[in-house]
C-alpha cells in the first residue's frame, strides 16, 4: 500500500460519467434514432457516476450504500449498458441470461455487508459480472456490428470491450490472489491509479464510438432515402437515370447487349378510382416484388414514374428480353391484382448516341402497346 490519495480521482472521473449522462441524454431528446438506445447508454453512465462518487465518498464507519451500493450500482450500470447496445443493433433481448448473473451476484454483494472481511468477495464479484457482461456484450453484438457497420468498426468496438472485459478478469484475479488483502476502489492502491485511466478512456472511446455509429446510421438512411422509392423499396427515377448511364457506359465499352424494358399499368388510374388509393398502392407494391423476384443479380428495377417501371438488363439479348417481358405479362394479368401491364422493349443499338435514346425508343414501343390495346409487347426497331 501507498498514500495515493483516490478519493478526488473517483469524483472527477464520476464528474465525466455524470457529464457524459448528460450529452446521452440530452441526445436521447434530440435524436428520434436509436432513442431507446441512447436512452440506456445516458442510464450507463449515470449509474457508473453514481457508484464511482460513491466509492470517492466511502469512510469510516462503512456505510452499506458506500461500499455495497456502490459496487450494485456500477454492475447495473454494465448490464444496462448492454442492454442499450443490443437494443441499437436490433437483437433479441438477452433479459434473462442477465438476469441468471444480476440476482445471484447483486443478491451476495447486498447480503455480505460492508465489512472488510468481505471486501475481498465483494470485490472478486464485482469485476467479474461486470467482466462477464462486457465478454459476452462483445460476443453477441460481433455479427450484427459487423453486418451493418462493416469489419473495421466491429473491430474497432469489439477489441476495446474485449480489452477491458480482460482488465476486469484480471482486477478480480488480483483480488483472489491477495486474498488477505481488499483491494477496494478507493484505496491508495497503484493499482487504482490506472483503473481511473481505464474508466476515463473506456468512457470516452464508448461515448465517441457509438456517436460515429450513431452519424453513420444516419448517414446510411439517408443515401437510402436518396435513391430509393419509399413505397416500394425500388430505386427511384434519379437513381435509375445513374444506373442507366453506368450500363450505357458498360455497353458501350464492352458492346455486350443491353435491353431495357419500361412497363406501365393498364388504366390504373380506374384502380385508384374505384378501390382507392390504398388498393392502388398495394397493387405497386405486388409488382415491385413481382418484378424483383424474376430477375437476375445484375438487373436493375426501378420505379421511374406513378405507375411507371424500369428494368435495365445487362447481358440481355432480344430473345430473352421478350421472353421475360411475356412472363410477366402473363403473370400480371394471372394474379389477381384486377390489373394488366403494357411493356416497351429497345436494345441498346449502334443508332443510339446516348442511353437517352435508347429509353426514347422503349417509350415509343410503350406508347404503340397502349395504342394497340393495352396488355402487350412492343419491341423498338
Ligand atoms: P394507361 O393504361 O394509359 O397507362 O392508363 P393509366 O390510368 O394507368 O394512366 P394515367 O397516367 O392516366 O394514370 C396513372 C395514375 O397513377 C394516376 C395517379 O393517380 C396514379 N398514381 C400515381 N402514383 C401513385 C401512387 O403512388 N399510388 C397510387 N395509388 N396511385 C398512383
Ligand atoms: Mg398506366
Ligand atoms: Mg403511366
Amino acid at each position: 500500500m501507498t498514500d495515493l490519495n483516490i478519493p478526488p480521482l473517483l469524483w472527477l472521473v464520476a464528474y465525466q460519467m455524470g457529464l457524459h449522462a448528460l450529452l446521452w441524454g440530452l441526445s436521447s431528446l434530440m435524436l428520434r434514432e436509436s432513442r431507446s438506445a441512447v436512452a440506456h447508454w445516458a442510464l450507463f453512465m449515470l449509474l457508473l457516476g453514481a457508484g464511482l462518487a460513491l466509492a470517492g465518498a466511502r469512510s469510516e464507519p462503512r456505510l452499506w450504500l458506500f461500499y455495497n451500493g456502490a459496487n450494485m450500482i456500477a454492475v447495473l450500470g454494465f448490464a444496462v449498458m448492454r442492454r442499450g447496445t443490443e437494443q441499437f443493433l436490433g437483437l433479441d433481448r438477452y433479459d434473462r441470461e442477465q438476469l441468471a448473473v444480476l440476482l445471484p451476484v447483486l443478491g451476495m454483494i447486498a447480503l455480505i455487508g460492508p465489512s472488510e472481511q468481505w471486501a475481498p468477495l465483494r470485490v472478486t464479484l464485482a469485476y467479474g459480472a461486470q467482466a462477464f457482461i462486457m465478454l459476452r456484450m462483445a460476443a453477441v453484438i460481433r455479427p450484427a456490428l459487423a453486418q451493418e457497420f462493416g469489419r473495421k468498426v466491429m473491430l474497432a468496438i469489439c477489441l476495446p470491450a474485449i480489452v477491458i472485459g480482460l482488465v476486469l478478469i484480471g482486477l478480480g484475479l488480483r483480488q483472489v490472489v491477495l486474498w488477505k488483502e481488499p483491494i477496494e476502489m478507493h484505496l491508495g492502491v497503484s493499482g487504482n491509479i490506472a483503473l481511473m485511466y481505464l474508466y476515463l478512456s473506456g468512457s470516452a472511446l464508448f461515448t465517441f464510438g457509438f456517436f460515429v455509429l450513431l452519424t453513420q446510421r444516419l448517414v446510411a438512411s439517408l443515401q437510402q432515402a436518396a435513391v430509393r422509392d419509399p413505397l416500394t423499396g425500388l430505386f427511384n427515377r434519379r437513381a435509375m437515370t445513374e444506373q442507366l448511364e453506368r450500363q450505357w457506359l458498360r455497353h458501350r465499352r464492352t458492346q455486350a447487349p443491353l435491353a431495357v424494358l419500361v412497363i406501365d399499368i393498364d388504366h390504373f388510374k380506374r384502380i385508384n378510382d374505384t378501390l382507392g388509393h390504398a388498393a392502388g398502392d398495394s397493387v405497386l407494391m405486388h409488382l415491385s416484388t413481382l418484378l424483383q423476384s424474376h430477375v437476375r443479380g445484375e438487373d436493375v428495377v426501378g420505379r421511374v414514374g406513378g405507375e411507371e417501371f424500369l428494368l435495365l438488363l445487362p447481358d440481355t439479348q432480344s430473345q430473352q428480353a421478350i421472353a421475360l417481358a411475356e412472363r410477366l405479362r402473363v403473370l400480371v394479368r394471372a394474379e389477381s391484382l384486377g390489373t394488366t401491364i403494357s411493356v416497351g422493349i429497345a436494345l441498346a443499338h449502334s443508332v443510339d448516341d446516348s442511353a437517352e435514346s435508347v429509353i426514347a425508343r422503349a417509350d415509343a414501343a410503350l406508347y404503340r402497346a397502349k395504342d394497340a390495346g393495352r396488355n402487350r409487347i412492343e419491341v423498338a426497331d
